[in-house]
């Protein structure tokens, strides 16, 4: 048996970053770029006014002010879009609207609120300093800059700076193809009605959703029964993924085949049984050449296992800096138990509580779906631990993004 911390290194030794392929911008939403992006144009690409108002030389309105203000003719209106036709001279203003190009020999812009209209002339009533109301041109993004380094995910607002620069495609890291294989003999097809003794296979819905929740494109491979025959027919046709998971089979029953193909010639062992609840029957190897999770088979044991080493080293093939889920501490409202030497991950929701962060616990048996679709975190007690008290302060963390869900629930 090994600890979490040395299963999670060697699965994360066992994959890379995949290939780059070119998407459009709106595509790479979420993704990680695989080049490093530069300005091939200066943002704004010339200097123009940052509001409504008059385009004026700055000397033409020293000391003017409400009680005096100074009279200076309107030889031209230039609107967003429009290019200046005319340079302002001495005693001259160009009626200019926010965005629209600064003409030559104007150097300040008097906002519209500071003016008057008086026929074919502008009264100006304040006084505006050198360069006042006008954006530089590439005061934004220089020429030439490197705007976005390889390696940043691409947010929506990474998409709009790259629109602005005329990107329509970039180079991202692709989608690693994950197949799924449940195993097992008691299961049944989402839509058929479950013979006695039959179960749906449910593990892999919630897994695809992972997998496509974490970037990368499920490939559902079905339910192997429990034969090495068909075991064996499922795998292979598993072998086209960059990342094969499969569920149950790993455990220490007679039908528990997973481990045992793994082993077998041609195909890989790593590691199998990992110093943590739930979770602690969890194999690694690879199977053909493709890296190869077997996580346990109980729902509520295959996502968690899921989350602690499928989701990291599905973004490290994304290309991923960052693998990890965000923690937060937080107090535990009910004191637990725990065995030394284990790594134990606890469903809980948490919510914010004044300045921090309180645990509710449900009901944690490794088979129950519903406590995982009610909690938002995991609770993680570090192996040296044998128990927390209530009110005592723990790490959580965070399994989506939510801190409060409304209402707690009841358990
Ligand atoms: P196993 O490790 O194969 O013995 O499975 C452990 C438990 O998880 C058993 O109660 C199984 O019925 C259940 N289980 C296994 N695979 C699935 C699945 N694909 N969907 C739902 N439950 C499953
Ligand atoms: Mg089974």
């Amino acid at each position: 048996m090994i600890s979490v911390e040395e299963a999670l290194n060697k699965v994360l030794d066992a994959v890379s970053p995949l290939g780059l392929e070119k998407v459009s911008i709106l595509d790479a939403l979420g993704r990680v770029l695989g080049e490093d992006v530069f300005a091939g144009r200066a943002i704004p690409p010339n200097d123009n006014s940052a509001m409504d108002g008059y385009a004026i030389r700055t000397e033409d309105s020293r000391g003017a002010s409400p009680e005096n203000p100074v009279r200076l003719d309107v030889i031209e209106e230039i609107p967003a879009g429009a290019i200046p036709a005319k340079a302002i001279g001495q005693g001259e203003a160009a009626r200019i609207m926010t965005g629209a190009p600064l003409p030559l020999g104007a150097d300040t812009v008097v906002r519209l609120e500071d003016t008057r209209k008086d026929g074919a002339r502008v009264l100006v009533f304040a006084a505006t300093p050198k360069g006042r109301n006008i954006r530089r041109a590439g005061e934004d993004v220089r020429q030439g800059e490197k705007v976005i380094p390889r390696g940043e995910i691409i947010r929506p607002a990474e998409v709009g700076l790259l629109a602005s620069l005329g990107r329509s495609f970039v180079l991202v890291h692709q989608r690693p193809l994950v197949a799924i294989v449940a195993t097992g003999s008691e299961l049944a097809e989402i839509d058929e009605a479950p013979a006695e003794g039959k179960i749906v296979n449910s593990n892999s819905y919630a897994l695809a959703a992972l997998v496509r929740e974490c970037g990368a494109v499920p490939l559902q491979i079905g339910i192997a029964r429990d034969s090495r025959k068909d075991l064996i027919a499922k795998f292979q046709a598993a072998l086209r993924a960059d990342l094969i998971i499969s569920t149950g089979g790993v455990s220490v029953g007679d039908y528990d085949l997973v481990k045992d193909i793994m082993k077998e010639a041609g195909n890989r062992m790593q590691f199998w049984q990992v110093a943590m609840k739930p979770g602690r029957p969890l194999a690694f190897g690879a199977l053909g050449g493709v890296p190869a999770v077997g996580l346990p088979g109980n729902p509520a044991s295959s996502m968690i296992c899921f989350e602690q080493f499928v989701r990291p080293a599905i973004l490290k093939m994304l290309g991923h800096a960052n693998l990890f889920r965000r923690t937060v501490q937080a107090r535990i409202e009910k004191g637990i138990e725990k065995q030394r030497g284990i790594r134990q991950f606890i469903r809980v929701l948490i919510r914010r509580d004044g300045d921090g962060y309180a645990v509710v616990m449900g009901d944690n048996d490794s088979g129950m779906l519903i406590s995982m679709a009610r909690a938002n975190g995991l609770v993680i007690l570090p192996e040296a631990a044998t128990a927390v008290g209530p009110g005592e302060l723990v790490t959580v963390q965070l399994i989506d993004d939510s801190l409060e869900r409304g209402p707690v629930p009841e358990f």
